[in-house]
């Protein structure tokens, strides 16, 4: 079977990522920061469908706690055939009023984070010649946002990240492409006051916030051989939020 490992599934889009790659035909490590609880009812979920999975705890902003993750998961289930760079976090605010930890917290989660985690499962990738990445982008990292200087950097960082990656692998077979959701229904969002809302469906032409699964489809298609001549690709899962951007 092949293995995937989703980083941030205890819920939200991790989680469906999870379950989707599940039902794909994967076994999947769950990376967690904080709730086991939630990465214990992912993994469960990911049994029910007769695959194997296995829980790891580790903060991705943290080079060690990454790459223990990565090993963590090959030495449970076996080398790595997906990667899914999930795991995120807001710090929104006006830039002027923006504090150093603020930013820093935001790029050294989202987007150091995603470095130092997807470097020792693209090591393995290259030397086995076969791969599947996805990093978990955003609209704002195409469009920018009031209020999200550091998150949507740290959306755009990943962008060029991953392009810069599909250009390394794509020699070796590897590929790497990005997701660029726009608002979805997860506890990220539960926040947003209902005033924005309004505006943001104002600016989707499908009318609605997505769902975890409709991130969770173009992942497992990004991870399958149907998307066998993709990488360095950037699939908007918005609403049609990004068209002209
Ligand atoms: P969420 O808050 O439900 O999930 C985020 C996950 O990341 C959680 O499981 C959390 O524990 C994990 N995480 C946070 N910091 C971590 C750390 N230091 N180490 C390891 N894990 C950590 O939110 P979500 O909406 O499911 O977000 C998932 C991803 O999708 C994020 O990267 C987010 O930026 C991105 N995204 C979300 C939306 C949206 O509208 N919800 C839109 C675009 C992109």
């Amino acid at each position: 079977m092949p293995v995937a490992l989703v980083t941030g599934a205890s819920k939200g889009i991790g989680a469906a990522c999870a379950l989707a790659l599940a039902e794909a035909g994967h076994d999947v490590g769950i990376g967690f920061a904080n709730d086991a609880e939630g990465a214990e009812s992912t993994a469960q979920a990911v049994r029910n469908l007769g695959c194997r999975a296995v829980v790891h705890q580790a903060d991705v902003s943290d080079e060690d706690e990454a790459a223990g993750l990565v090993s963590a998961v090959e030495d449970a289930l076996g080398p790595l055939d997906a990667l899914i760079l999930n795991a995120g976090i807001t710090r929104d605010g006006p830039a002027l009023r923006m504090g150093a930890a603020d930013w820093g917290a935001v790029i050294d989660t989202n987007l150091s984070g995603a470095f130092y985690t997807v470097r020792p499962a693209l090591r393995g990738m290259l030397r086995r010649r076969t791969g599947s990445i996805v990093a978990i982008s955003s609209v704002v990292g195409l469009s920018g946002n009031i209020g999200q200087a550091n998150y949507s950097a740290a959306k755009a960082g990943m962008i060029g990240m991953v392009k810069s990656l599909a250009r390394e692998a794509a020699p070796r077979g590897v590929r790497v492409n990005a997701v660029a959701p726009g608002y979805i229904t997860t506890d990220m969002t539960a926040g947003i006051p209902e005033q924005f809302r309004e505006q943001i469906l104002e600016h989707t032409p499908l009318g609605r916030f997505g769902t975890p699964d409709d991130v969770a489809a173009a992942v497992r298609f990004l991870c399958s051989e149907d998307a066998g001549f993709m990488t360095g690709a950037v699939l908007s899962v918005d609403g049609g939020m990004a068209i002209g951007a």
